[in-house]
């Protein structure tokens, strides 16, 4: 397994995702900072009444992928033109910094979107989400145990799943992973299913993930990468994903666009 300084110095990524932020048009601010690291998220406004897509990474420090694949599609320009967008790249870069799932106080961020976090990560991107609503969320990850790609998908009532097309394309890159329990939660060809009490609005240790679909969205997607796999390759899918989904959201004949609220 490749650890994130072998991938790239955390100073360097975020320096990079600044720099190509700025040149792809999008307006780059600071929400907060965290030890030395300030907190970067882009937006860029798209056509008048557009979708509001919103991407999050490095929530946890050994998941280098999702950000690796953030800095990828700015750099690229692979995002579509037409949506708004949001993007928080790098949650938690000390973690990152020190190649490790939680802070250096043992805090799992992404256990911490509650009430009360005990995290200045999970505090201030709460801080930042404020009342904000988005048409589509997804949340980049990986997974030490996964043997290829999943994914968790939480859609309000009334909206189609998007899971098919984003293992769809997940596949062109990598095996799903079939395991039938993953994290302890029954899964089936690459999609976990998470039991009614996970998704318990009293819990305390919420999920980035849960905090979005109960405040923020009606269609949120966490996608795995496994961390066992080469680092381009966890890249490359999650930005074949990201991309589908984009797509797959943005076309009506795929997924009937919502009335406005
Ligand atoms: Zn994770």
């Amino acid at each position: 397994m490749q650890s994130p300084r072998i991938l790239m110095r955390v100073q360097t990524l975020h320096d990079r995702l600044l720099e190509a932020a700025r040149a792809a048009g999008f307006q780059g601010a600071f929400y907060g900072e965290t030890g030395d690291w300030s907190l970067p998220v882009f937006t860029r406004a798209g056509d008048p009444g557009a979708l509001h897509i919103y991407l999050s990474a490095g929530v946890h420090g050994d998941e280098p992928a999702g950000p690796l694949a953030l800095l990828h599609l700015i750099r690229k320009r692979l995002l579509p033109e037409g949506p708004h967008y949001s993007l928080v790249p790098l949650v938690n870069p000390r973690a990152l910094e020190a190649g490790t799932r939680e802070t250096p106080e043992g805090v799992d961020v992404n256990r911490d979107y509650g009430p009360q976090p005990a995290s200045a990560e999970a505090r201030l991107h709460k801080a930042w989400l404020g009342g904000q609503r988005f048409d589509l969320a997804l949340c980049l990850h990986e997974d030490t145990d996964a043997a290829g790609f999943y994914l968790y998908e939480l859609c309000a009532p009334g909206h189609p799943s998007l899971a098919a097309v984003a293992l769809a394309a997940s596949r062109a890159h990598m095996p799903t992973d079939t395991r039938r329990e993953i994290d302890g939660m029954p899964a089936c060809g690459g999609q976990v299913y998470p039991p009614a009490e996970a998704h318990a609005r009293e819990r305390t240790d919420l999920p980035e993930a849960l905090c979005l679909f109960f405040e923020h969205t009606d269609c949120c997607l966490t996608l795995e990468t496994p961390t066992r796999a080469p680092a381009a390759q966890r890249m490359e899918t999650q930005v074949a994903v990201i991309l589908s989904l984009i797509g797959a959201f943005s076309s009506p004949t795929v997924y009937p666009r919502r009335q406005p609220r």
